[in-house]
């Protein structure tokens, strides 16, 4: 009788682990989504403030620093920046 209920546990923690990739896989593919967005440009400076939508906006080219290429949901989420208002 012992051995039975082991026996129960054990698939409750198969299933639910199988349940758990599952729901992974299933985080995986929406990212993969998100990674396909729209790049956007930001310049790698403290006071920078927005991000672009052409590497050759204006905006842009008064940085000093790095120019980086990431998608709008990083420039947004990551480095709190804007949309540009001379390129948006
Ligand atoms: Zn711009």
């Amino acid at each position: 009788m012992k051995h039975t209920k082991l026996i129960l546990a054990l698939c409750l923690v198969v299933v639910s682990l199988f349940v758990i990739s599952k729901t992974d896989r299933r985080f995986n593919s929406a990212y993969e989504l998100t990674t396909t967005e729209t790049s956007v440009y930001i310049c790698d400076s403290e006071s920078a403030y927005a991000y672009h939508g052409k590497s050759t906006c204006g905006g842009l080219k008064r940085c000093k620093q790095e120019v980086l290429k990431v998608t709008k949901t990083d420039a947004v989420n990551k480095y709190g920046r804007q949309a540009c208002k001379m390129c948006y």
